[in-house]
């Protein structure tokens, strides 16, 4: 070993060899690559991995009356008629203002106006129905979205008492008090129907509605044609 081994133990010679050995595979690699009409792979494989494509932007989600179909599709085929929003009896379904796009003045809730309550006879559904475009349907589930607690701006959480959100609350066990006097939203059970918005005392108030993000599509309704009896065989 002479002295410039002893100093560095893998030596420059061997770190020359090693680069001019990586140099050459990687010319090697390319000149057969290209001969065999697989030049770009063996040269990728040797440059920076590519990075991961940008993930597809969100589709905004609003509050939606009980049994509208999924975002894309409602905001598509919503002719802006308002015949949903004059059948509301609360008048809690209001034109969607403060946006650009096809959005622009689709019916939206507004739990500051009373939250939805679900009426059994669903006017907005019968009047969409109506207008022959039936993207508010009878046939699908009819939960909205879910209640959402602001902890710093509650009054609960801060010590006071204050049960206004599960007095009001039109679905048992929706909401509920833990063993600290906080209001808890069970989601597996709460609609979104945004009634506890409308009663909360504190400015700005503490209970949001998150927006079901995905709806789902228009349920298929039985065709009556196929199910009729056709011909007999004989
Ligand atoms: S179910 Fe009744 S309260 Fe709710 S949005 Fe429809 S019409 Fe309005
Ligand atoms: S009735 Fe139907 S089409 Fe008319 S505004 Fe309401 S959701 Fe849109
Ligand atoms: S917790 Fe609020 S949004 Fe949920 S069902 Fe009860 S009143 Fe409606």
């Amino acid at each position: 070993m002479d002295k410039e081994d002893e100093k560095y133990p893998v030596s420059r010679r061997e770190m020359l060899r090693t680069k001019l050995g990586l140099g050459l595979a990687q010319s090697l690699g390319y000149a057969l690559g290209r001969a065999h009409g697989v030049g770009k792979h063996v040269e990728n494989a040797f440059r920076e991995p590519v990075p991961p494509s940008p993930p597809a932007p969100e589709i905004a989600v609003y509050l939606r009356p009980p049994g509208a179909i999924d975002e894309i599709s409602f905001t598509a085929q919503c002719t802006k008629c308002n015949a949903c929003i004059e059948a509301c009896p609360p008048k809690t379904l209001v034109p969607l203002t403060g946006v650009f796009g096809k959005a622009f003045e689709t019916p939206v809730i507004d739990p500051t106006l009373g939250g939805c309550t679900m009426c059994d006879d669903r006017p907005c559904a019968k009047a969409c129905f109506e207008e022959g475009v039936d993207i508010i349907e009878a046939m699908l589930p009819l939960n909205m979205g879910h209640a959402t607690i602001h902890r710093s701006a509650c009054r609960s959480h801060i010590g006071e008492e204050c049960t206004l959100c599960i007095d009001v609350c039109p679905i048992d066990q929706a909401i509920t008090q833990d063993w600290r006097k906080i209001p808890v939203v069970n989601q597996d059970i709460c609609t979104g129907c945004g009634i506890c918005v409308n009663s909360c005392p504190v400015e700005p108030v503490a209970i949001s509605i998150l927006p079901m993000k995905y709806r789902p599509p228009k349920s298929v309704q039985p065709d009556h044609d196929q199910n009729a009896q056709g011909p007999s065989p004989d």
